[in-house]
């Protein structure tokens, strides 16, 4: 007997019902993204990820057409801070969690290549001289075609989780030193050493923001921050490798050998600064990556119920059994909780980041004035949940979908490897879970964070 296979593509075109009171403009970002997100960047994610890994980054691959989509709508000027922006251009921290859901939604990767590509130019706004910025910051901003993208250097071979927890370890040698380090000739600076390999975008970057080992000083807390243009004599990229997940953003290893970098592109100094800005650079992609991490367990949702409501088992369609009613329900309401608390997190921390921007001037030397800052547990909790609930509901999606799921040419397997990769990427759960913790023990009653006392440790 020949078996019937349900359409393997079952995604449903369905918006959801939002609970938030949408302005004209968050209603319209959100429907435009969504269409983005569906006929451009859901089926070039799954293009690529069926593609191997060394014809993802070729001229022709959907890789770019995706991108240069994202950049020809002007979506990444969105995420600069609100002081480099047209009013036209400045929109509520509610329309970047929708923007980033839907991004998420459509592809884990390339949202993953956005928010590598917006940090690496938002950190330019925030710390660059006025020359830096006429250099890079302008071209970028009007690039319609992807032709400067960013890509975020701070794991090495040897240094993983070491890069998160080290940072409440200030004084502790037990990291060792970054293995890529910068040391100082004339008002150059001469780069040397490697990045991990699974660098988000590297292997197609114009730009990498670039975390180094100050050659002079011993331990990670003593980094600095670098622009580096890819194209400087002394790099090399390593070949894009393959994954299980986020097939669809291209990772690859970035070498420096005796790369001179002028000046102008150290962008936060080694100062007591340095640590307090990678916290908080943490803080920012975690409130991101929970957004992102929403629209994947979203659509993990979305396929499930879809799915349930066509496919016939025991005579009636697998909606109505009670099982798969309560695992619907689990699914949903873990969804809700998730976006909730990611857009909550984003709304916070939104505001921090024109703080840190008036506070640019001053970050290359030891003066750290009266700042505000975002708050690390917070932020860590709400990437950590949101991350945790997307692998949970792709798990449910795949046990409600069933054999089909587990097929190559079903969605929710993709989703299902994107969604673990998500426990790993930017982070593991514990080791955001174990720095979460330690800002909290001792600290409960603190809203803010003390840069006396980071100064003093320093
Ligand atoms: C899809 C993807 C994209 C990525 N993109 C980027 C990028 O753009 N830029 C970049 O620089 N990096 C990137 N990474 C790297 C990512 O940040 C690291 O993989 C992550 O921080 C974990 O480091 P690791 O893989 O070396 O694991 P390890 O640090 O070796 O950890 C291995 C295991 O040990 C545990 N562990 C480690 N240290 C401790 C500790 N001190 N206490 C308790 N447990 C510990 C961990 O929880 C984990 O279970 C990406 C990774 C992935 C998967």
């Amino acid at each position: 007997m020949v078996q019937v296979r349900p359409e393997a593509d079952f995604s449903n075109e369905a918006a959801f019902l939002d609970i938030a009171t949408l302005s004209d403009e968050e209603s319209m970002i959100k429907s435009a993204a969504h269409s983005v997100a569906k006929d451009v960047i859901r089926p070039a994610s799954i293009a690529l990820d069926r593609m191997n890994a060394k014809d993802r980054i070729l001229p022709e691959s959907p890789y770019f057409y995706a991108i240069s989509k994202l950049r020809s709508l002007g979506y990444h000027r969105m995420f600069l801070p609100g002081h480099y922006l047209d009013d036209g251009d400045q929109v509520s921290p509610l329309a970047k969690a929708i923007f980033l859901e839907e991004l998420g939604w459509g592809s884990l990767g390339i949202a993953t290549s956005f928010g590598v590509d917006v940090l690496t130019f938002s950190l330019v706004a925030m710390f660059g001289s006025d020359e830096l910025k006429a250099e890079l910051l302008d071209p970028w901003i009007n690039d319609s075609e992807g032709r400067f993208h960013g890509c975020w250097g701070a794991t090495e071979p040897i240094h993983g989780s070491d890069g998160i927890m080290a940072l409440r370890d200030l004084g502790s040698t037990n990291f060792g030193k970054w293995q890529v380090t910068a040391r100082a000739d004339g008002s150059d600076w001469i780069i040397s050493g490697q990045k991990s390999a699974w660098v988000s975008s590297a292997p197609i970057a114009s730009h990498c923001v670039l975390h180094a080992q100050n050659s002079q000083s011993d331990g990670p807390a003593h980094g600095m921050l670098f622009i580096v243009d890819l194209s400087s004599p002394g790099v090399s990229i390593g070949p894009p490798i393959d994954m299980l997940g986020v097939r669809d953003d291209p990772q690859g290893e970035i070498f420096f050998d005796e790369v001179r970098v002028p000046g102008r592109c150290l962008l936060v100094a080694d100062s007591p600064f340095y640590p307090i800005f990678v916290d908080q650079l943490l803080c920012t992609t975690s409130v991101n990556i929970a957004n992102i991490a929403t629209g994947v367990a979203r659509a993990c949702l979305e396929e499930a119920l879809s799915y349930a409501t066509k496919r016939v088992q025991g005579g009636v369609a697998i909606s109505e059994h009670k099982n798969i009613q309560l695992t619907l329900y689990s699914m949903f309401e873990k969804v809700e909780t998730s976006r909730s608390y990611a857009r909550q997190m984003l709304r916070y921390t939104d505001r921090f980041t024109e703080v840190e921007a008036s506070n640019s001037q001053s970050n290359l030397g030891f003066a750290i004035g009266p700042l505000a800052f975002s708050s690390p547990r917070h932020c860590r909790s709400s990437q950590i949940y949101a991350k945790r609930v997307a692998f949970e509901v792709a798990n449910d999606a795949l046990q409600v979908i069933g054999a089909m799921g587990l097929s190559d040419d079903s969605l929710i397997q993709k989703l299902f490897r994107d969604a673990r990769s998500l426990w790993i990427e930017d982070g593991t759960l514990e080791v955001l879970a174990l720095d979460a913790a330690r800002n909290l023990i001792g600290n409960y009653d603190k809203y803010e964070y003390d840069p006396q006392e980071v100064a003093q440790k320093w």
